[in-house]
């Protein structure tokens, strides 16, 4: 689904990146919410939604309190975990919601200060790409063998690897003069050897093997230049979002053709509400379209929008 969605985004609508890193467009998003009256609040853990005659009603936040909602509950209630917040749905859609298929690969993320900027083998041109995708293979038949290693828990030498150095477009990412990698692979949640529990102690060796990788398209990605990196195990992507990457999966479920459109993530949840509940409302990668960061809650408020009477178009027109 990515292969076909992502071509024709980038070419239709370019690749945007926000000055400063992506925590900016966040924090943008924050004041707009503000700016109209809305009111963010941090470190409040949901434990549940509260469920009256049929509707939601709110959610009760871990420490006991309860906030009533207006007009509707918009929850990243991913299928696996929806029961764990929402008491006495129809098991039925439950169980199919526990069924939905999980990637059988996650990500890992290795995050590298550098003295100077990253210089690629290829020349100075393509340092300027906001995204880059590298590949160690050269034909379709072993791209397909090292993603059923990934498969089966193992790990592959060759590998799948993207990443760049934002700083060469957007200085304000790195103090004055210096250079940043981040590099992403594909790797397996559950390990062949010792599952996933294993990748605390495994992790600095799998960010070593992946430094190699990177290496053989960046030039100085060499201990002179590195200050300091950060890794992220499939480990740590679920412990960042234990409810959205179960099992490391970074867009909550599988992006199958059959966990797509309307079935996405099951038949039953793809029309972006619960049924046999009503107010409800889902958002988030494992709703169509997927992905994650694009157009993930789009299709929702239009949905919502709809079913208060609300012009989606003439407001979101008029800023
Ligand atoms: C390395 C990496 C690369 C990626 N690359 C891409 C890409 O190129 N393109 C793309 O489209 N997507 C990509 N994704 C996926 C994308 O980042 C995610 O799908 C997206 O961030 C999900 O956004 P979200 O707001 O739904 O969930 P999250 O960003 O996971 O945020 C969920 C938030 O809810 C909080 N939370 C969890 N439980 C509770 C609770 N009970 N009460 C209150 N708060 C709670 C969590 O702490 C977290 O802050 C990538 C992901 C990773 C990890």
């Amino acid at each position: 689904m990515g292969v076909y969605a992502f071509v024709g985004i980038m070419h239709s609508h370019g690749v945007s990146q926000p000055v400063g890193g992506s925590g900016k467009l966040s924090e943008s998003l924050a004041r707009c919410v503000e700016h109209y009256g809305g009111e963010i609040r941090c470190n409040s853990e949901v434990r549940k939604v509260m469920v009256s005659d049929g509707r939601a009603a709110g959610v009760e936040l871990s420490d006991g309190e309860r906030i009533l909602a207006r007009d509707a509950v918009i929850g990243a209630l991913p299928p696996h975990v929806i029961s764990r917040f929402v008491e006495g749905l129809d098991p039925g859609v439950v169980q199919r919601a526990e069924r939905a298929s999980l990637a059988p690969f996650s990500l890992f993320v290795s995050h590298y200060d550098l003295r100077n900027k990253a210089q690629f083998h290829a020349g100075p041109d393509v340092g300027r790409a906001t995204m880059l995708t590298m590949m160690s293979c050269d034909r379709l038949s072993d791209m397909l063998d090292d993603f059923d290693e990934l498969r089966r828990g193992r790990v592959s030498k060759r590998r799948l690897v993207a990443g760049g150095d934002e700083s060469i477009k957007d200085p304000t990412c790195v103090p004055a003069g210096k250079g940043m990698f981040h590099g992403m692979t594909f790797a397996p949640y559950t390990l062949a050897e010792g599952g996933a529990a294993r990748w605390d102690e495994y992790k600095e060796e799998f960010g070593d093997l992946s430094l190699q990788a990177y290496r053989t398209f960046v030039k100085n990605l060499t201990p002179d230049n590195i200050i300091a990196r950060t890794l992220c195990s499939p480990l740590d992507l679920e412990r960042s979002s234990p409810n959205s990457m179960v099992k490391g999966d970074v867009h909550g479920v599988a992006p199958y053709f059959y966990q797509n459109f309307a079935h996405r993530p099951t038949p039953d949840l793809g029309r972006l509400s619960v049924p046999g509940l009503d107010n409800l409302y889902l958002v988030g990668p494992f709703m169509h379209p997927g992905g994650g960061v694009f157009g993930a809650g789009r299709g929702t408020a239009i949905k919502i929008f709809d079913d208060l009477g609300m012009d989606f178009e003439r407001v979101t027109r008029n800023g």
